[in-house]
């Protein structure tokens, strides 16, 4: 049996673990992500070394958060690494005698679900991740589409609103500025603020200031139905399932998924994305509708499917 190793970096650890064919990780290895781009590879390296001694490899899947070329050797860049034309997969080749790919990690992450999680059985996925940012992922026609320069799915960064917020990237607007972990921290301190009457529980869970609310504040709070923590998750749920509406009319999936933390939430957070899509997708009385999904790989999906990618070849 074909195994690989795929590679998660994190913001504070990178994890390297071995995966099977079906999609099962065997045995994980994980040391402290670095900051320089040279130490980077160090630990990449050793965390592949020391995950594969008791196991025949055939090769190492990457992910990595950033614009990875089409040759899946070199990031070009990366927002939160110190990356600029870094050619990644000769650096760790040279390390670990390995065949290396090098995968951005929510195309990474969106290929882990289409062949072992929510995604199995469709042709057409379109992923989205709503973590701190919003990522993405395209499999049309049973393939990653990643572009003619590697650097399509960005959907973070599709302008929704004209001259909107800043977003990191330098532009205004951004879908991500209105649809992730960070808008929904957002939304609950701006309701807090105006009605700190509906917020009771939501304070409480933090310092009690509106500033010291925190996204996992959110989350505890609206599981326990805090008003305004419970109509920040809509306010998020309505951009996003507007933006899943925009998706299919440029994609026409037969299914959305929905990852990244603000998906744990499950339902809370699902069924209204779900009622904005219905509501602005277009001609949605008499056309058929793709099914909104939530992720089931957690945070395994991006090791699982860089794995995946690298057996591919
Ligand atoms: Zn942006």
């Amino acid at each position: 049996m074909g195994l690989t190793i795929g590679v998660d970096i994190g913001g504070t650890k990178i994890a390297a673990g071995v995966v099977d064919e079906e999609g099962q990780i065997l045995e994980t290895y994980k040391v402290k992500t670095p900051q320089t781009p040279e130490e980077m590879v160090d630990a990449i390296s050793k965390a592949v070394s020391e995950v594969s001694k008791n196991h025949q490899i055939e090769a190492v899947g990457i992910g990595a958060a950033g614009y990875v070329d089409d040759k899946r050797a070199t990031v070009l860049f990366a927002p939160n690494i110190n990356w600029r034309h870094e050619p990644l997969k000769d650096k760790v080749e040279q390390r670990v005698s390995l065949p290396v790919v090098v995968e951005n990690d929510a195309n990474a992450a969106a290929w882990g679900e289409y062949k072992f999680g929510a995604g199995k059985g469709h042709d057409d996925v379109i992923c989205i991740t709503l973590g701190t940012g919003l990522g993405g992922g395209i499999i049309i026609g049973n393939k990653l589409r990643r572009g003619r320069f590697g650097v399509a799915a960005e959907f973070g960064h599709i302008r929704v609103v004209p001259d909107g917020l800043l977003c990191g990237c330098g532009s205004q607007g951004c879908w991500e500025q209105y649809a992730s972990g960070r808008a929904l921290v957002r939304y609950a301190r701006q309701r807090a603020n105006a009605t700190p009457e509906n917020a009771e529980i939501l304070l409480s869970l933090g310092d009690g200031t509106v500033e010291g609310i925190e996204g996992k504040h959110v989350s505890a709070a609206a599981r326990q139905g805090d008003p305004v923590a419970v109509d920040s998750f809509r306010e998020l749920a309505r951009w996003a399932g507007a933006g899943l509406a925009d998706l299919a009319s440029l994609f026409d999936p037969s299914a959305f998924i929905v990852g990244g933390g603000v998906s744990d939430e499950g339902e809370l957070v699902l069924d209204p994305i779900r009622k904005s899509f219905r509501r602005w997708l277009i001609g949605g009385q008499w056309r058929p509708h793709a099914q909104v999904l939530a992720a089931q790989l957690g945070n395994k999906a991006g090791l699982v499917g860089a794995a995946d990618l690298a057996r591919q070849g």
